[in-house]
């Protein structure tokens, strides 16, 4: 679909997209339909070659793509996944081959779907080649944004200043109908509005303290049985949890996370082992300490959760918005955050084909709406571990209650596991969790004991 060349009323011309990550290359994958050039500005030099990178360094660590993520990506690009595994992914049919322990429950091995695996490098290595294919678009790597350009009277953003990091003396202007900041969490788009004299938007932050650490091995297929993603979730009593994945070519990550300092994974290789035997399944222990390391284990603290209402602004300068998690920041545990960058590119595309006039604050509500129901869900599962500072002790307790009801439910029932399975995997809402039948099943499950597991 070309709206330009349909000669519809669109922002033909040129559209600037800062930071190649998830969101800046779907978000460039929407652009392409309709912009006449689209650029791709990326501050590290990217290599392609699967390591992980400075600007993203998150990609160390798991990163699920969620059944509702692929969807999106699959829409975007036709035939991805399989060209992804013929290529060296890992497809796991859940649940029979991803084994979920939430609230001490194992999920029942009902079948729900196919979930694609891979490291953050892989996916987005294959992402950027895919989208760079089409012709009007350009990447240019090793560049780092510095300052919006706008209209003298500032009410339109017409570029941006990029620079080669750590020489200031090859500023260049870029110039661009649309720019979009993807330049991740720490909001630069939202500086640049109040320095352009507009208010930034209200941030809502929940402070979570959570830490990762991580490492990838190599593990021979079946090494778990016919395991090929084990994840143990934290709980009130043990605010710790592990994932085990297998990502491309017989490569897995271990990653381990904590809630509070105090339960924060250790990066001595040592004690790293030790806190993933007491959360992992006694085959899943066995193939991993005599499995082969093949990185060091690299840490990752996420002190807190965020999201900037860029849809409650009353003024916005035409030609920027922000996208992906320069909006919204999961607290990771989730794995939903490629999702929701996914899911706001797709609202993009969607405000494109009605054109561009009013486009920021057509995009900032369709992008609220499509990050609204995985922050709700985030933070009521956040709000059931009493470690999560500023939560209430009884509200806590009621959470962690229903929570583990409704998991020791779906450890039998196949209704319930998928119904559990449809929320994680975002294929379904969160609220159907809250139909008659399920929560039937969980008072049904209701403990004894209100807390802990
Ligand atoms: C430990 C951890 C684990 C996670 N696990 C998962 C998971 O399992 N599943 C999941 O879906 N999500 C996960 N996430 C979340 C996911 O990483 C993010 O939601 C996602 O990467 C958001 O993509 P983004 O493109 O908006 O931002 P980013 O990935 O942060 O990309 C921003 C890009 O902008 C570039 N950049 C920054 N400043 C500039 C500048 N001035 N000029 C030019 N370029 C610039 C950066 O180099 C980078 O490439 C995890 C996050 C963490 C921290």
């Amino acid at each position: 679909m070309n709206l330009a060349r349909r000669g519809t009323e669109t922002g033909t011309g040129h559209a600037l997209v800062l930071g190649a990550g998830i969101s800046g290359l779907c978000a460039a994958r929407a652009l392409a339909e309709v912009f006449d050039r689209v650029t791709l500005v990326e501050r590290d030099t990217l290599t392609g070659d699967g390591t992980t990178r400075r600007g993203a360094p998150q990609g160390a660590h798991v990163h699920s793509l969620t059944v509702r993520g692929a969807a999106v990506l699959e829409e975007f690009f036709p035939g991805f996944a399989d060209e992804l595994a013929a290529d060296g992914a890992t497809l796991a049919t859940a649940l029979s081959e991803v084994d979920i322990v939430f609230f001490g429950s194992l999920l029942r091995n009902v079948p729900v779907g196919t979930v694609l695996q891979t490291s953050r490098p892989f996916l987005e290595d294959r992402l950027r080649a895919k989208v760079c294919t089409a012709s009007n678009v350009t990447l240019l790597d090793g560049r780092e944004a510095i300052a919006p350009l706008t209209t003298p009277d500032r009410t339109r953003v017409t570029g941006a200043r990029v620079v080669r990091p750590g020489a200031p003396d090859t500023a260049e202007d870029l110039d661009a109908d649309l720019v979009v900041d993807a330049m991740g969490r720490a909001g630069r788009g939202a500086t640049w509005l109040r320095t352009l004299g507009y208010d930034k938007p209200v941030e809502q932050r929940m402070r979570v303290d959570v830490a990762y650490a991580s490492r990838r091995y190599r593990l021979p297929p079946g090494a778990i049985g016919r395991g090929k993603a084990l994840l143990v979730g934290a709980t009130p009593a043990r605010p710790r949890g592990l994932v085990l994945t297998a990502q491309e070519d017989d490569i897995w990550v271990l990653s381990l996370y904590g809630f509070g300092s105090q339960d924060h994974p250790p990066t001595a290789p040592d004690e790293f082992l030790r806190f993933a035997q007491e959360l992992a399944t006694a085959a899943a222990w066995e193939a991993l300490r005599h499995a082969e390391p093949l990185t060091d284990v690299a840490s990752f603290a996420y002190p807190h959760s965020l999201r900037r209402d860029f849809h409650r602004l009353r003024r916005l300068p035409d030609g920027l918005i922000s996208i992906g998690d320069a909006i919204c920041s999961l607290n990771p545990i989730y794995g939903a955050g490629m999702t929701v960058a996914a899911l706001e590119a797709a609202a993009l595309r969607g405000c494109l084909a009605g054109g561009t006039r009013d486009l920021p604050r057509r995009f900032y509500r369709s992008a609220a709406k499509s990050l609204r129901l995985s922050w709700l869900f985030a933070a009521l599962a956040d709000r059931s571990m009493p470690q999560v500072p500023g939560t209430r002790p009884a509200l806590a307790a009621l959470l962690a209650t229903s929570f583990r009801a409704t998991m020791r439910a779906a450890a039998t029932d196949a209704e319930v596991a998928t119904a559990v399975w449809n929320a994680v995997s975002l294929t379904g809402s969160p609220a159907g969790l809250a139909r008659p039948r399920i929560i039937a099943a969980m008072l049904r499950n209701w403990p004894r004991t209100p807390t802990g597991t």
